[in-house]
């Protein structure tokens, strides 16, 4: 059964696989690591022959974190709302947490954005799962 591209996005956004959907993406009971493949369909999450694939989701987190969290907080001390003080704290303290509590989504949405733009790649559509398997990419 082909996936769609609004299952892609609904699994992303749940941190499922993108090709089964099932709960697979992430080992049980850690939080920050990566299944290799889920244990359901076999679809490789990681790649080998691509170490820099998920450099993306770094970027990712770095950006939402800064537009997501740290302008707002920056926002509210330029307007007043709440002291100097109290954003340069919220600022570095949530420099540092909020990125670890957005590590599985930005692992996940990168995921996503990449089978959102190339569905064909995923085994259920007929694909590999590998880049540069056409020459799209
Ligand atoms: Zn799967």
């Amino acid at each position: 059964m082909k996936v769609s591209r609004a299952q892609i996005v609904v699994r992303g956004l749940a941190n499922c696989c993108p090709n089964c959907g099932s709960r697979t993406l992430f080992m049980p009971g850690r939080l920050f690591r990566i299944n290799p493949s889920c244990s359901a369909c076999g679809f490789e999450f990681e790649r080998n022959n691509d170490e820099g694939f998920f450099l993306g989701s770094m970027s990712l987190n770095y950006g939402v974190t800064l537009v997501g969290y740290l302008t707002p907080v920056m926002l509210l001390a330029f307007f007043k709302v709440i002291g100097t003080t109290a954003a340069v704290v919220l600022a570095g303290v949530g420099a540092v947490v909020f990125p670890m509590l957005f590590y599985r989504a930005s692992r996940s949405w990168w995921l996503m954005n990449y089978y959102f733009f190339f569905p064909q790649h995923l085994p259920a559509n007929g694909g590999k799962g590998r880049l540069g398997e056409d020459g799209n990419v």
